[in-house]
Protein backbone atom coordinates (compact mmCIF):
# COMPACT_ATOMS: atom_id res chain seq x y z
CA UNK A 1 0.00 0.00 0.00
CA UNK A 2 1.30 3.01 -1.15
CA UNK A 3 0.97 6.55 1.35
CA UNK A 4 1.22 10.06 0.60
CA UNK A 5 4.48 11.44 1.19
CA UNK A 6 5.63 14.73 2.77
CA UNK A 7 9.14 16.38 4.11
CA UNK A 8 7.40 17.84 6.83
CA UNK A 9 3.93 17.21 8.57
CA UNK A 10 3.39 19.84 11.33
CA UNK A 11 0.51 19.40 14.10
CA UNK A 12 -1.27 22.10 15.36
CA UNK A 13 -2.67 25.38 13.58
CA UNK A 14 -2.34 28.04 16.03
CA UNK A 15 0.20 30.78 15.26
CA UNK A 16 3.15 29.02 15.65
CA UNK A 17 2.32 25.70 13.59
CA UNK A 18 1.15 28.56 10.61
CA UNK A 19 4.16 30.21 11.13
CA UNK A 20 6.37 26.83 10.42
CA UNK A 21 4.36 25.82 7.90
CA UNK A 22 4.59 29.56 5.95
CA UNK A 23 8.69 29.03 6.10
CA UNK A 24 9.07 25.67 5.42
CA UNK A 25 7.19 25.95 2.71
CA UNK A 26 9.14 29.05 1.49
CA UNK A 27 12.17 26.83 1.42
CA UNK A 28 10.94 24.07 -0.67
CA UNK A 29 9.89 21.83 1.24
CA UNK A 30 6.23 19.76 1.01
CA UNK A 31 4.24 20.63 3.54
CA UNK A 32 1.09 18.86 5.50
CA UNK A 33 -0.35 20.62 8.38
CA UNK A 34 -2.75 19.47 10.53
CA UNK A 35 -5.23 21.46 12.41
CA UNK A 36 -7.56 18.94 14.82
CA UNK A 37 -10.54 21.72 14.98
CA UNK A 38 -10.27 25.61 13.24
CA UNK A 39 -7.12 27.14 12.52
CA UNK A 40 -7.00 29.29 14.95
CA UNK A 41 -9.09 27.41 17.57
CA UNK A 42 -7.03 27.62 20.72
CA UNK A 43 -4.85 29.95 22.31
CA UNK A 44 -4.05 31.64 19.20
CA UNK A 45 -7.20 33.59 19.04
CA UNK A 46 -7.58 33.91 22.85
CA UNK A 47 -4.48 36.26 23.31
CA UNK A 48 -4.73 40.22 24.59
CA UNK A 49 -3.90 41.23 20.80
CA UNK A 50 -0.77 42.31 21.61
CA UNK A 51 2.71 42.17 19.63
CA UNK A 52 4.66 43.85 22.27
CA UNK A 53 8.43 43.44 23.87
CA UNK A 54 6.60 42.98 27.21
CA UNK A 55 7.46 45.55 29.37
CA UNK A 56 7.18 43.97 32.70
CA UNK A 57 9.25 41.06 31.79
CA UNK A 58 12.48 43.58 32.53
CA UNK A 59 11.41 43.32 35.65
CA UNK A 60 12.23 39.30 35.78
CA UNK A 61 15.15 40.04 34.18
CA UNK A 62 14.60 38.61 30.72
CA UNK A 63 16.03 41.19 28.86
CA UNK A 64 17.07 38.44 25.59
CA UNK A 65 13.14 37.45 25.42
CA UNK A 66 12.38 41.48 25.33
CA UNK A 67 14.80 42.23 22.74
CA UNK A 68 13.95 39.17 20.70
CA UNK A 69 10.32 40.58 20.87
CA UNK A 70 10.80 44.35 20.34
CA UNK A 71 12.89 43.09 17.14
CA UNK A 72 9.83 40.70 15.62
CA UNK A 73 7.47 43.64 16.43
CA UNK A 74 9.44 45.90 13.99
CA UNK A 75 9.61 43.27 11.25
CA UNK A 76 5.88 42.29 11.51
CA UNK A 77 5.18 46.17 11.56
CA UNK A 78 7.22 46.38 8.25
CA UNK A 79 5.68 42.61 6.89
CA UNK A 80 2.44 42.15 7.97
CA UNK A 81 1.23 46.19 8.23
CA UNK A 82 -2.34 45.33 7.66
CA UNK A 83 -2.64 43.42 10.59
CA UNK A 84 0.00 44.89 13.31
CA UNK A 85 -0.74 48.28 14.03
CA UNK A 86 1.55 50.66 16.54
CA UNK A 87 -0.41 52.06 19.35
CA UNK A 88 0.34 54.36 22.41
CA UNK A 89 0.35 52.97 25.59
CA UNK A 90 -0.64 54.91 28.88
CA UNK A 91 1.22 53.07 31.88
CA UNK A 92 -0.54 54.70 35.43
CA UNK A 93 1.84 55.75 37.87
CA UNK A 94 1.32 54.37 41.21
CA UNK A 95 4.32 54.76 43.46
CA UNK A 96 3.73 52.34 46.01
CA UNK A 97 4.14 49.57 43.52
CA UNK A 98 7.10 50.58 41.10
CA UNK A 99 8.81 53.76 42.04
CA UNK A 100 9.16 56.29 39.53
CA UNK A 101 12.86 55.86 38.60
CA UNK A 102 12.29 52.15 37.94
CA UNK A 103 9.42 52.78 35.70
CA UNK A 104 11.87 55.50 33.64
CA UNK A 105 14.86 52.97 33.72
CA UNK A 106 12.72 50.21 32.37
CA UNK A 107 11.03 51.91 29.68
CA UNK A 108 14.52 53.95 28.63
CA UNK A 109 15.47 49.90 28.52
CA UNK A 110 12.33 49.47 26.14
CA UNK A 111 13.00 52.51 23.93
CA UNK A 112 16.89 51.52 23.30
CA UNK A 113 16.70 47.49 23.38
CA UNK A 114 14.83 46.95 19.48
CA UNK A 115 17.34 48.94 17.75
CA UNK A 116 16.01 51.77 15.47
CA UNK A 117 12.52 51.92 14.92
CA UNK A 118 9.99 54.29 13.86
CA UNK A 119 7.87 54.12 17.16
CA UNK A 120 7.57 57.83 19.38
CA UNK A 121 10.02 57.49 22.36
CA UNK A 122 8.19 57.17 25.87
CA UNK A 123 7.50 60.54 27.47
CA UNK A 124 6.32 61.04 31.43
CA UNK A 125 2.80 63.25 31.38
CA UNK A 126 1.20 64.76 34.34
CA UNK A 127 -2.87 64.69 33.85
CA UNK A 128 -4.64 67.61 34.22
CA UNK A 129 -8.69 68.13 33.54
CA UNK A 130 -8.63 68.67 30.04
CA UNK A 131 -5.97 66.65 28.32
CA UNK A 132 -8.06 63.89 26.52
CA UNK A 133 -6.00 60.53 28.63
CA UNK A 134 -7.47 61.84 31.57
CA UNK A 135 -11.17 61.84 30.76
CA UNK A 136 -12.02 58.37 31.85
CA UNK A 137 -9.44 58.30 34.87
CA UNK A 138 -10.60 59.00 38.49
CA UNK A 139 -8.92 62.07 40.09
CA UNK A 140 -6.23 59.96 42.01
CA UNK A 141 -4.46 58.77 39.08
CA UNK A 142 -2.63 61.85 38.57
CA UNK A 143 1.03 61.11 36.29
CA UNK A 144 1.73 58.19 33.83
CA UNK A 145 3.99 57.11 31.06
CA UNK A 146 3.00 56.58 27.66
CA UNK A 147 5.28 54.43 25.67
CA UNK A 148 4.78 52.78 22.23
CA UNK A 149 3.79 48.66 21.28
CA UNK A 150 1.82 47.61 18.81
CA UNK A 151 -1.58 45.59 18.48
CA UNK A 152 -2.55 42.68 15.95
CA UNK A 153 -5.84 40.76 14.75
CA UNK A 154 -4.37 37.35 16.50
CA UNK A 155 -6.64 35.12 14.79
CA UNK A 156 -5.79 36.57 10.93
CA UNK A 157 -2.26 36.79 11.91
CA UNK A 158 -2.83 32.81 12.19
CA UNK A 159 -5.01 32.53 9.14
CA UNK A 160 -3.02 34.79 6.43
CA UNK A 161 0.32 32.33 7.99
CA UNK A 162 -1.77 29.72 6.53
CA UNK A 163 -2.73 31.29 3.13
CA UNK A 164 0.54 32.33 2.85
CA UNK A 165 1.91 28.75 3.38
CA UNK A 166 -0.70 27.53 1.19
CA UNK A 167 0.40 29.98 -1.69
CA UNK A 168 4.05 28.47 -1.35
CA UNK A 169 2.71 24.76 -1.90
CA UNK A 170 1.82 23.72 1.55
CA UNK A 171 -1.42 21.49 2.48
CA UNK A 172 -3.63 22.61 5.21
CA UNK A 173 -6.09 20.32 6.88
CA UNK A 174 -8.69 21.70 8.82
CA UNK A 175 -10.74 19.07 11.42
CA UNK A 176 -7.93 16.74 11.21
CA UNK A 177 -6.71 15.46 14.10
CA UNK A 178 -2.93 13.35 14.30
CA UNK A 179 -4.08 10.31 16.16
CA UNK A 180 -0.49 8.04 15.87
CA UNK A 181 2.96 8.62 15.40
CA UNK A 182 5.52 5.55 14.55
CA UNK A 183 8.37 5.17 12.23
CA UNK A 184 8.18 3.09 9.35
CA UNK A 185 10.59 1.66 6.71
CA UNK A 186 12.94 5.16 8.48
CA UNK A 187 10.08 7.45 7.68
CA UNK A 188 6.82 8.96 10.08
CA UNK A 189 3.71 6.85 9.67
CA UNK A 190 1.38 9.92 10.82
CA UNK A 191 -2.14 8.49 11.15
CA UNK A 192 -5.12 11.20 10.95
CA UNK A 193 -8.84 11.09 11.76
CA UNK A 194 -10.99 13.49 10.20
CA UNK A 195 -13.20 14.98 13.83
CA UNK A 196 -16.45 15.59 11.44
CA UNK A 197 -16.62 12.38 9.67
CA UNK A 198 -14.70 10.35 11.73
CA UNK A 199 -12.46 9.38 8.23
CA UNK A 200 -9.01 8.06 8.92
CA UNK A 201 -6.10 8.44 6.66
CA UNK A 202 -2.60 7.94 6.64
CA UNK A 203 0.20 9.62 5.32
CA UNK A 204 4.63 9.60 5.15
CA UNK A 205 6.38 12.24 6.30
CA UNK A 206 10.38 12.59 6.64
CA UNK A 207 10.11 15.28 9.58
CA UNK A 208 7.27 15.83 11.92
CA UNK A 209 6.93 18.94 14.01
CA UNK A 210 4.46 18.85 17.19
CA UNK A 211 3.22 22.40 17.22
CA UNK A 212 0.11 21.96 19.48
CA UNK A 213 0.53 23.99 22.13
CA UNK A 214 -1.21 23.76 25.13
CA UNK A 215 -1.98 20.23 24.08
CA UNK A 216 2.20 19.91 23.54
CA UNK A 217 2.82 16.88 26.18
CA UNK A 218 -0.83 15.31 26.03
CA UNK A 219 0.05 14.92 22.38
CA UNK A 220 3.65 13.26 22.89
CA UNK A 221 1.50 11.18 25.75
CA UNK A 222 -1.87 10.03 23.40
CA UNK A 223 1.12 9.06 20.76
CA UNK A 224 3.54 6.93 23.41
CA UNK A 225 6.07 9.11 23.40
CA UNK A 226 5.75 11.03 26.24
CA UNK A 227 6.66 8.62 28.76
CA UNK A 228 9.69 7.61 26.88
CA UNK A 229 11.28 11.11 27.19
CA UNK A 230 13.05 11.75 30.31
CA UNK A 231 14.71 15.01 29.92
CA UNK A 232 10.84 16.53 28.31
CA UNK A 233 10.23 19.97 29.53
CA UNK A 234 7.61 20.14 31.83
CA UNK A 235 4.27 22.84 30.73
CA UNK A 236 2.60 24.75 32.99
CA UNK A 237 -0.55 25.15 31.39
CA UNK A 238 -1.87 28.95 32.91
CA UNK A 239 -5.43 30.32 31.92
CA UNK A 240 -5.85 33.88 30.84
CA UNK A 241 -9.40 35.53 30.19
CA UNK A 242 -10.73 38.82 29.04
CA UNK A 243 -13.92 40.82 29.25
CA UNK A 244 -15.28 42.91 26.27
CA UNK A 245 -16.92 45.98 27.23
CA UNK A 246 -19.19 48.82 25.52
CA UNK A 247 -16.39 51.35 25.05
CA UNK A 248 -15.12 53.17 27.99
CA UNK A 249 -13.42 55.84 26.45
CA UNK A 250 -12.62 57.95 23.42
CA UNK A 251 -8.77 57.48 21.52
CA UNK A 252 -6.57 54.79 20.45
CA UNK A 253 -4.87 54.49 23.44
CA UNK A 254 -4.23 51.34 25.68
CA UNK A 255 -4.10 52.03 29.32
CA UNK A 256 -1.76 50.12 32.04
CA UNK A 257 -3.31 48.84 35.03
CA UNK A 258 -0.72 47.87 37.69
CA UNK A 259 -2.61 45.81 40.34
CA UNK A 260 -1.06 45.80 43.87
CA UNK A 261 -0.17 42.07 43.22
CA UNK A 262 2.09 43.15 40.60
CA UNK A 263 0.62 42.05 37.36
CA UNK A 264 -0.97 44.70 34.96
CA UNK A 265 -4.03 44.50 33.20
CA UNK A 266 -4.68 46.35 29.82
CA UNK A 267 -8.07 48.05 29.02
CA UNK A 268 -8.01 49.08 24.93
CA UNK A 269 -10.34 50.02 22.65
CA UNK A 270 -11.56 47.04 20.36
CA UNK A 271 -13.04 46.45 17.00
CA UNK A 272 -14.04 50.23 17.29
CA UNK A 273 -17.10 49.83 19.83
CA UNK A 274 -15.96 48.13 22.40
CA UNK A 275 -12.97 48.15 25.07
CA UNK A 276 -10.84 44.84 25.86
CA UNK A 277 -9.82 44.05 29.22
CA UNK A 278 -7.27 41.56 30.39
CA UNK A 279 -5.93 39.20 31.21
CA UNK A 280 -5.74 37.23 34.59
CA UNK A 281 -2.92 34.45 35.31
CA UNK A 282 -4.68 31.20 37.48
CA UNK A 283 -3.06 27.60 37.32
CA UNK A 284 -5.30 25.46 35.18
CA UNK A 285 -5.80 21.53 34.77
CA UNK A 286 -8.57 20.72 32.40
CA UNK A 287 -8.84 20.64 28.57
CA UNK A 288 -7.74 23.68 27.20
CA UNK A 289 -11.01 24.02 25.11
CA UNK A 290 -13.09 24.06 27.61
CA UNK A 291 -11.55 26.89 29.86
CA UNK A 292 -14.02 29.61 30.69
CA UNK A 293 -13.26 32.75 33.01
CA UNK A 294 -13.85 32.53 36.63
CA UNK A 295 -16.17 34.25 38.92
CA UNK A 296 -12.84 35.35 40.32
CA UNK A 297 -11.10 36.85 37.04
CA UNK A 298 -14.53 38.78 36.55
CA UNK A 299 -13.88 40.05 39.91
CA UNK A 300 -10.14 40.92 39.32
CA UNK A 301 -10.53 42.41 36.07
CA UNK A 302 -13.22 44.60 37.40
CA UNK A 303 -11.88 45.91 40.14
CA UNK A 304 -8.67 46.44 38.06
CA UNK A 305 -10.65 48.75 36.07
CA UNK A 306 -12.73 50.49 38.99
CA UNK A 307 -9.21 51.27 40.59
CA UNK A 308 -8.38 53.66 37.90
CA UNK A 309 -11.75 54.71 35.87
CA UNK A 310 -13.86 57.30 37.51
CA UNK A 311 -16.91 55.25 35.64
CA UNK A 312 -16.74 51.73 37.95
CA UNK A 313 -18.12 48.63 36.09
CA UNK A 314 -19.60 45.37 37.64
CA UNK A 315 -19.51 41.65 36.15
CA UNK A 316 -22.76 42.27 34.89
CA UNK A 317 -21.30 45.14 32.32
CA UNK A 318 -19.24 42.48 30.44
CA UNK A 319 -21.10 41.43 26.62
CA UNK A 320 -18.62 39.02 25.77
CA UNK A 321 -15.62 37.11 27.90
CA UNK A 322 -13.10 34.65 26.28
CA UNK A 323 -10.13 32.73 28.17
CA UNK A 324 -7.15 30.80 26.51
CA UNK A 325 -4.30 28.51 28.08
CA UNK A 326 -0.86 29.77 27.77
CA UNK A 327 1.68 26.62 27.13
CA UNK A 328 4.73 27.88 29.72
CA UNK A 329 7.98 26.03 30.25
CA UNK A 330 7.15 25.45 33.51
CA UNK A 331 9.82 27.34 35.97
CA UNK A 332 9.01 25.56 39.35
CA UNK A 333 6.86 26.83 41.73
CA UNK A 334 7.12 30.56 40.95
CA UNK A 335 3.87 32.54 40.71
CA UNK A 336 2.30 32.08 37.14
CA UNK A 337 3.03 35.81 35.70
CA UNK A 338 6.81 35.22 36.61
CA UNK A 339 7.00 32.16 34.36
CA UNK A 340 9.29 32.79 31.17
CA UNK A 341 7.76 33.34 28.19
CA UNK A 342 10.69 32.39 26.18
CA UNK A 343 10.34 28.91 23.76
CA UNK A 344 12.03 25.48 23.61
CA UNK A 345 12.31 23.51 20.46
CA UNK A 346 12.80 20.02 21.51
CA UNK A 347 14.60 17.44 19.33
CA UNK A 348 13.62 14.16 20.54
CA UNK A 349 16.93 12.58 19.72
CA UNK A 350 16.01 8.93 20.10
CA UNK A 351 14.11 9.11 16.87
CA UNK A 352 15.13 9.26 13.54
CA UNK A 353 13.51 10.54 11.63
CA UNK A 354 13.32 13.76 12.73
CA UNK A 355 10.77 15.00 15.39
CA UNK A 356 10.41 17.90 17.32
CA UNK A 357 8.45 19.53 19.88
CA UNK A 358 7.98 23.13 20.54
CA UNK A 359 7.13 24.26 24.12
CA UNK A 360 5.77 27.94 25.25
CA UNK A 361 6.68 30.89 23.10
CA UNK A 362 4.74 34.22 22.71
CA UNK A 363 2.34 35.23 19.91
CA UNK A 364 5.11 37.96 19.40
CA UNK A 365 7.63 35.88 18.67
CA UNK A 366 6.07 33.47 16.65
CA UNK A 367 8.31 33.97 13.37
CA UNK A 368 11.18 34.12 15.34
CA UNK A 369 10.14 30.70 16.60
CA UNK A 370 9.21 29.72 13.27
CA UNK A 371 12.32 30.48 11.86
CA UNK A 372 14.30 28.81 14.16
CA UNK A 373 12.18 25.10 14.11
CA UNK A 374 12.89 25.38 10.10
CA UNK A 375 16.65 26.01 10.71
CA UNK A 376 16.91 22.97 12.63
CA UNK A 377 14.77 20.49 10.40
CA UNK A 378 17.30 22.40 7.59
CA UNK A 379 20.54 20.86 9.86
CA UNK A 380 19.05 17.65 10.68
CA UNK A 381 17.69 16.97 7.08
CA UNK A 382 21.45 18.02 5.29
CA UNK A 383 19.58 21.05 3.55
CA UNK A 384 20.85 24.65 3.16
CA UNK A 385 17.90 27.11 2.24
CA UNK A 386 17.83 30.30 4.46
CA UNK A 387 15.70 31.56 6.49
CA UNK A 388 13.44 34.38 4.60
CA UNK A 389 10.72 35.50 6.46
CA UNK A 390 12.06 38.60 7.93
CA UNK A 391 11.47 40.40 4.76
CA UNK A 392 8.87 38.97 2.82
CA UNK A 393 5.27 40.62 3.34
CA UNK A 394 2.44 38.36 4.69
CA UNK A 395 -0.08 37.42 2.69
CA UNK A 396 -2.31 40.75 1.97
CA UNK A 397 1.25 42.58 3.45
CA UNK A 398 2.33 43.99 0.05
CA UNK A 399 0.88 47.12 0.13
CA UNK A 400 3.74 49.02 -1.70
CA UNK A 401 5.27 50.34 1.41
CA UNK A 402 2.41 52.07 2.59
CA UNK A 403 1.11 52.51 6.19
CA UNK A 404 -2.54 51.22 6.86
CA UNK A 405 -3.75 54.40 6.44
CA UNK A 406 -2.44 55.36 3.22
CA UNK A 407 -3.23 51.84 1.61
CA UNK A 408 -6.86 52.67 3.23
CA UNK A 409 -6.56 56.48 1.27
CA UNK A 410 -5.07 54.49 -2.07
CA UNK A 411 -7.88 52.02 -2.41
CA UNK A 412 -10.69 54.73 -1.38
CA UNK A 413 -9.62 55.96 -4.91
CA UNK A 414 -9.78 52.81 -6.39
CA UNK A 415 -13.34 51.37 -4.93
CA UNK A 416 -15.02 55.19 -4.48
CA UNK A 417 -18.69 53.41 -4.43
CA UNK A 418 -17.43 51.36 -1.85
CA UNK A 419 -18.87 51.78 1.57
CA UNK A 420 -15.97 53.18 3.96
CA UNK A 421 -16.83 51.37 6.73
CA UNK A 422 -16.70 47.99 4.81
CA UNK A 423 -13.60 48.95 2.84
CA UNK A 424 -11.77 49.90 5.90
CA UNK A 425 -12.76 46.56 7.57
CA UNK A 426 -11.75 44.26 4.37
CA UNK A 427 -8.53 46.17 4.25
CA UNK A 428 -7.49 45.39 8.33
CA UNK A 429 -8.77 42.15 7.45
CA UNK A 430 -7.01 40.95 4.41
CA UNK A 431 -4.80 44.13 3.20
CA UNK A 432 -4.21 43.36 -0.64
CA UNK A 433 -5.69 40.51 -1.03
CA UNK A 434 -9.20 42.43 -0.91
CA UNK A 435 -8.41 42.89 -4.60
CA UNK A 436 -8.70 39.15 -5.14
CA UNK A 437 -12.71 39.81 -4.62
CA UNK A 438 -13.60 42.98 -5.48
CA UNK A 439 -11.87 43.19 -8.41
CA UNK A 440 -14.11 42.65 -10.93
CA UNK A 441 -16.82 45.20 -8.90
CA UNK A 442 -18.11 48.30 -9.93
CA UNK A 443 -20.67 48.71 -7.19
CA UNK A 444 -22.38 47.57 -4.17
CA UNK A 445 -24.76 45.51 -6.29
CA UNK A 446 -21.14 43.33 -7.64
CA UNK A 447 -20.87 42.40 -4.15
CA UNK A 448 -23.54 39.67 -4.95
CA UNK A 449 -26.02 38.92 -1.90
CA UNK A 450 -26.26 40.81 0.91
CA UNK A 451 -26.33 38.38 4.34
CA UNK A 452 -27.37 41.46 6.54
CA UNK A 453 -24.89 43.62 8.50
CA UNK A 454 -22.45 44.25 5.61
CA UNK A 455 -21.92 40.88 5.33
CA UNK A 456 -21.64 39.96 1.31
CA UNK A 457 -21.87 36.69 -0.88
CA UNK A 458 -18.52 37.62 -2.84
CA UNK A 459 -16.27 38.07 0.74
CA UNK A 460 -18.14 34.53 1.71
CA UNK A 461 -17.40 33.10 -1.27
CA UNK A 462 -13.64 34.06 -0.78
CA UNK A 463 -13.70 32.96 2.84
CA UNK A 464 -14.65 29.59 1.38
CA UNK A 465 -12.38 29.07 -1.17
CA UNK A 466 -9.36 30.40 0.35
CA UNK A 467 -9.18 30.46 3.99
CA UNK A 468 -10.76 26.87 5.15
CA UNK A 469 -14.70 28.63 6.53
CA UNK A 470 -17.35 25.92 6.92
CA UNK A 471 -19.54 27.03 9.26
CA UNK A 472 -21.17 30.53 10.89
CA UNK A 473 -18.41 30.34 13.90
CA UNK A 474 -15.42 30.21 11.57
CA UNK A 475 -16.76 33.37 9.52
CA UNK A 476 -17.96 35.21 12.11
CA UNK A 477 -15.62 34.84 15.55
CA UNK A 478 -12.25 33.17 13.64
CA UNK A 479 -12.28 34.93 10.13
CA UNK A 480 -13.79 38.22 11.88
CA UNK A 481 -15.05 39.78 14.72
CA UNK A 482 -18.80 40.13 12.99
CA UNK A 483 -20.04 37.78 15.98
CA UNK A 484 -19.70 40.94 17.94
CA UNK A 485 -21.98 42.81 15.54
CA UNK A 486 -24.25 40.88 13.65
CA UNK A 487 -27.85 40.12 14.71
CA UNK A 488 -29.34 36.52 14.41
CA UNK A 489 -31.12 37.22 11.28
CA UNK A 490 -27.65 37.56 9.28
CA UNK A 491 -25.97 34.28 10.78
CA UNK A 492 -28.95 32.43 9.96
CA UNK A 493 -28.78 33.76 6.27
CA UNK A 494 -24.83 32.64 6.16
CA UNK A 495 -25.65 29.42 7.46
CA UNK A 496 -28.31 29.32 4.90
CA UNK A 497 -25.67 30.28 2.35
CA UNK A 498 -23.33 27.78 3.71
CA UNK A 499 -26.35 24.49 3.45
CA UNK A 500 -26.28 26.29 -0.32
CA UNK A 501 -22.81 25.78 -1.44
CA UNK A 502 -22.62 22.34 0.12
CA UNK A 503 -19.49 23.32 2.24
CA UNK A 504 -21.17 22.42 5.85
C1 LIG B 1 -4.73 35.00 27.81
C2 LIG B 1 -3.54 35.03 26.91
C3 LIG B 1 -3.04 36.26 26.48
C4 LIG B 1 -1.93 36.29 25.65
N1 LIG B 1 -1.53 37.49 25.18
C5 LIG B 1 -0.47 37.56 24.36
C6 LIG B 1 -0.09 38.80 23.82
O1 LIG B 1 -0.76 39.82 24.01
N2 LIG B 1 1.02 38.83 23.04
C7 LIG B 1 1.76 37.72 22.78
O2 LIG B 1 2.77 37.85 22.11
N3 LIG B 1 1.39 36.51 23.24
C8 LIG B 1 0.29 36.39 24.01
N4 LIG B 1 -0.13 35.19 24.47
C9 LIG B 1 0.60 33.98 24.09
C10 LIG B 1 0.17 33.44 22.71
O3 LIG B 1 -1.22 33.58 22.53
C11 LIG B 1 0.56 31.97 22.59
O4 LIG B 1 1.94 31.84 22.83
C12 LIG B 1 0.29 31.40 21.20
O5 LIG B 1 -1.01 31.70 20.76
C13 LIG B 1 0.47 29.88 21.23
O6 LIG B 1 0.27 29.42 19.92
P1 LIG B 1 0.41 27.89 19.58
O7 LIG B 1 0.37 27.76 18.09
O8 LIG B 1 1.58 27.31 20.27
O9 LIG B 1 -0.86 27.18 20.28
P2 LIG B 1 -2.40 27.15 19.85
O10 LIG B 1 -2.86 28.42 19.28
O11 LIG B 1 -3.16 26.64 21.02
O12 LIG B 1 -2.44 26.08 18.69
C14 LIG B 1 -2.27 24.70 18.92
C15 LIG B 1 -3.23 23.97 17.98
O13 LIG B 1 -2.93 22.59 17.99
C16 LIG B 1 -4.13 21.88 17.73
N5 LIG B 1 -3.95 20.49 18.12
C17 LIG B 1 -3.76 20.00 19.38
N6 LIG B 1 -3.63 18.66 19.33
C18 LIG B 1 -3.72 18.29 18.01
C19 LIG B 1 -3.67 17.03 17.31
N7 LIG B 1 -3.47 15.87 17.96
N8 LIG B 1 -3.84 17.03 15.95
C20 LIG B 1 -4.02 18.21 15.28
N9 LIG B 1 -4.09 19.41 15.91
C21 LIG B 1 -3.94 19.45 17.24
C22 LIG B 1 -5.14 22.65 18.59
O14 LIG B 1 -6.47 22.43 18.11
C23 LIG B 1 -4.68 24.10 18.42
O15 LIG B 1 -5.42 24.78 17.42
C24 LIG B 1 -1.27 35.09 25.28
C25 LIG B 1 -1.77 33.87 25.72
C26 LIG B 1 -2.92 33.83 26.50
C27 LIG B 1 -3.49 32.52 26.92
Amino acid sequence: MSFLHYDLCIIGGGINGAGIARDAAGRGLSVLLVEAQDLAGATSSASSKLIHGGLRYLEHREFALVRTALHERDILLNTAPHLVYPVQCVFLQDTSLRSKWLMRLGLWLYDNMGGKNSLPKSKIISFSADDSYSKPLSNDVKDGIIYSDCTADDTRLVILNAVDATARGARILTHTECESLSVIDGKWRVGLRDTRSGDTLKVNASMVVNASGPWVGKFLDSVGIGAEELTLPKVRLVKGSHIILPRQYEGDHIYVIQRPDKRIVFAMPYQDEYTLIGTTEEDYEGNPRDAQISDDEMSYLCEAVNSVFSKNILPSDALFTFSGVRPLLDDDGVDSSEVSREYMIYHHKGFDPPLLSVFGGKLTTYRALSEAVVNKLMRLSGRTAKGWSAKEPLAGGDIAGKSLDEFIAAQKLIYPWLEQGLLRRYARSYGARMDMFLANARSMVDLGAHYGDQVFAVELDYLIKYEWVSCVDDVIWRRSKLGLYVSGETMRNIEAAFNESGNV
